[in-house]
C-alpha cells in the first residue's frame, strides 16, 4: 500500500473525467498529484519559461501533435502515423541540430550501424560511442570474476560516463540512447550534457520490448508478481 500522495499509475478515473484532463470538473482520488502538489503546479511550469527550455518543450509538443494524422477539432480517434525513429529525427530537425549523439550499447552494433545509416542519410552529422568504448576491464569498477557475464575472461566494463563525455567534447546538439543497459542508461543520462532521448531500451529478452512481459504479465509472465 502506498504512502505516495503521487500515484497516477493506480488512477482509475476515465480519462475524461480525470482532474488533470478537466480542470474545470474533473475529479482526483485521495492520491493525486494535482491535489496534493497544488502548491507548486506554477512556480514549477514557470520553469518553462527558461531559455534552455521554452523553445524545447514547445517544439516536443508540436511533435507530439504531428505524429498524428487528420486532426481537427471535434471528436478524434487517434491515427498514429510515425514510428519512433521518424519522431527523433523530426524533432532534431525542428531543434536545429545539426550533429546527433548516439550512445549504444556493444550488444547492438549491428543495429547501431543501421541507425547511423538511417540518421546519416538524413543530412546529420552523428557521433556514436559503444558502451565498453575506452577498454577498462570491470575490475576496475571491483567487480570479481564471479560476477561478470562470463566469469574468467576478460571483460570490459560498460562506461556510460565516457560515452557522455564523449559526445559531450564532441558537441552533440541531441544524443540518442540506443539499448543501454539499465543502471548504465541512467548515468548516461545523468551526465550527458546535450538533452537525450531514448530510440530503445534493452530487453535481452523481448528483442528490446521491455513492454511485452508488461502486457503477458497475467499469463506467461506470472512470475513477475507471482514467486512459485
Ligand atoms: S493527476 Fe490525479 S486525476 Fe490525473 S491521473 Fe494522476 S491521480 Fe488521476
Amino acid at each position: 500500500m502506498t504512502t505516495a500522495k503521487a500515484h497516477c499509475a493506480r488512477c482509475r478515473i476515465p480519462k475524461a473525467e480525470k482532474i488533470c484532463q478537466n480542470p474545470e470538473s474533473g475529479r482526483a482520488p485521495d492520491f493525486c498529484p494535482t491535489i496534493h502538489y497544488r502548491d507548486i503546479i506554477d512556480t514549477v511550469t514557470a520553469r518553462y519559461q527558461a531559455p534552455a527550455i521554452s523553445e524545447f518543450a514547445r517544439l516536443a509538443s508540436v511533435q507530439e501533435g504531428e505524429c498524428y494524422a487528420n486532426r481537427a477539432p471535434g471528436p478524434y480517434v487517434l491515427q498514429p502515423v510515425k514510428t519512433r525513429i521518424q519522431e527523433t529525427m523530426e524533432f532534431a530537425a525542428k531543434l536545429g541540430c545539426k550533429k546527433l549523439g548516439l550512445a549504444f550499447c556493444g550488444g547492438l552494433q549491428k543495429e547501431a550501424g543501421m541507425v547511423a545509416d538511417i540518421i546519416e542519410a538524413n543530412g546529420f552529422a552523428l557521433a556514436s560511442v559503444a558502451c565498453n568504448c575506452g577498454a577498462v576491464p570491470k575490475e576496475r569498477i571491483g567487480i570479481r570474476d564471479a560476477e561478470k557475464v562470463r566469469p574468467g575472461s576478460l571483460e570490459t566494463m560498460c562506461n556510460p560516463l565516457l560515452q557522455a563525455e564523449i559526445l559531450n567534447r564532441e558537441q552533440t546538439d541531441l544524443n540518442i540512447v540506443l539499448g543501454l543497459c539499465v543502471g548504465h542508461d541512467a548515468l548516461f543520462l545523468k551526465h550527458a550534457e546535450a538533452y537525450s532521448t531514448v530510440l530503445a531500451a534493452k530487453d535481452r529478452v523481448t528483442g528490446h520490448n521491455p513492454l511485452a512481459a508488461v502486457y503477458t504479465v497475467h499469463s506467461y509472465y506470472q512470475k513477475l508478481k507471482r514467486q512459485p
